[in-house]
């Protein structure tokens, strides 16, 4: 079901009890994999119909710890999505002319348009966990972010967008694994940086930050899912899920054909 890692509104999450094994849940890979094919299809053609009546808006965001499996996923859920309608926009350490700015602004600029689907690979959500574990802001400084996120993800709310957010919540042995195999294999070595063990140091750390921007930012019209993402495949299903639900609800429909249509004979 599209809500069962939904996080309800002021619900404390503690995620050392949130198992990132999706078998909990569906215990077919197979079967995963098709109903996921499957839904894939829906997210192309509901897709198509949000691009062409060019009325509402979408934005996707996904948070995880290194090696948490946010580029594969966005791989895999958005492939056969026609690119013209779809933008996914990835978020690094701040330019100097970005930090001359409040955290909102680089931001706002990458929020969808119109029609359009838009995903964030990392977000403003950086704000509150990076900038918080490696001290980069005084704690006033973070602390203020939780509200001002909810306050500006209300506005996009309010001004038509639809907004989901995904954490994808990887063990940290199963971190350890992946960044092995990041480093056995040479056309992986370009996802791998020095700076990631001293990261996975501070697991604890940022566990707790992630806890406290997922508690403090669920709300009704932005909600957080943690999405168990050990498995691939269980992540992908899960994610994919969630996604076509919004998009149902969102209904797009192709816009209304200009009057007269049935007569034109083209020449
Ligand atoms: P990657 O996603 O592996 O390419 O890494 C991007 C890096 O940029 C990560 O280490 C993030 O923590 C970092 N990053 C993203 N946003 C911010 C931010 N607002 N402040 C500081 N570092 C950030
Ligand atoms: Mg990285």
């Amino acid at each position: 079901m599209p809500d069962t890692h939904r996080i309800v509104p002021g619900a404390e999450v503690d995620l050392s009890k949130i198992s990132p094994e999706g078998k909990d849940y569906h215990s077919h890979k197979k079967a995963a994999r098709k109903e996921f094919k499957t839904l894939r299809r829906e997210i192309i053609e509901l897709q198509n119909r949000l691009y062409a009546e060019c009325r509402q808006r979408l934005l996707i965001v996904f948070q995880a710890m290194d090696a948490g499996g946010k580029d594969g996923t966005i791989r895999s859920v958005f492939r056969g999505v026609n690119p013209q309608g779809c933008r996914v926009a990835s978020f690094k350490a701040p330019t100097r002319d970005e930090l001359h700015h409040d955290f909102l602004w680089r931001i706002h600029a990458q929020t969808p348009a119109s029609g359009m689907m838009q995903v964030f690979n990392r977000s403003h959500y950086e704000d509150v966990l990076v900038v918080r574990v490696d001290k980069l802001a005084p704690e006033p400084v973070w602390r203020a972010r939780y509200e001002q996120i909810n306050q500006f993800e209300k506005l996009l709310a309010d001004s038509g967008t639809r907004i989901l957010k995904f954490y994808l919540h990887i063990s940290k042995d199963e971190q350890k694994a992946r960044f092995q195999e990041r480093l056995d294999d040479p056309a992986k070595h370009w996802k791998f940086s020095l700076g990631d063990l001293e990261k996975r140091k501070q697991w604890g750390e940022y566990r707790a930050a992630y806890e406290e921007a997922i508690s403090r930012c669920s709300t009704a019209y932005a909600p957080w899912y943690v999405i168990p993402a050990n498995q691939n495949w269980y992540r992908d299903l899960a994610v994919t899920r969630v996604i076509v639900d919004r998009l149902k609800q969102m209904n797009p429909q192709y816009p209304p054909e200009e009057p007269g249509l049935d007569l034109v004979e083209v020449e």
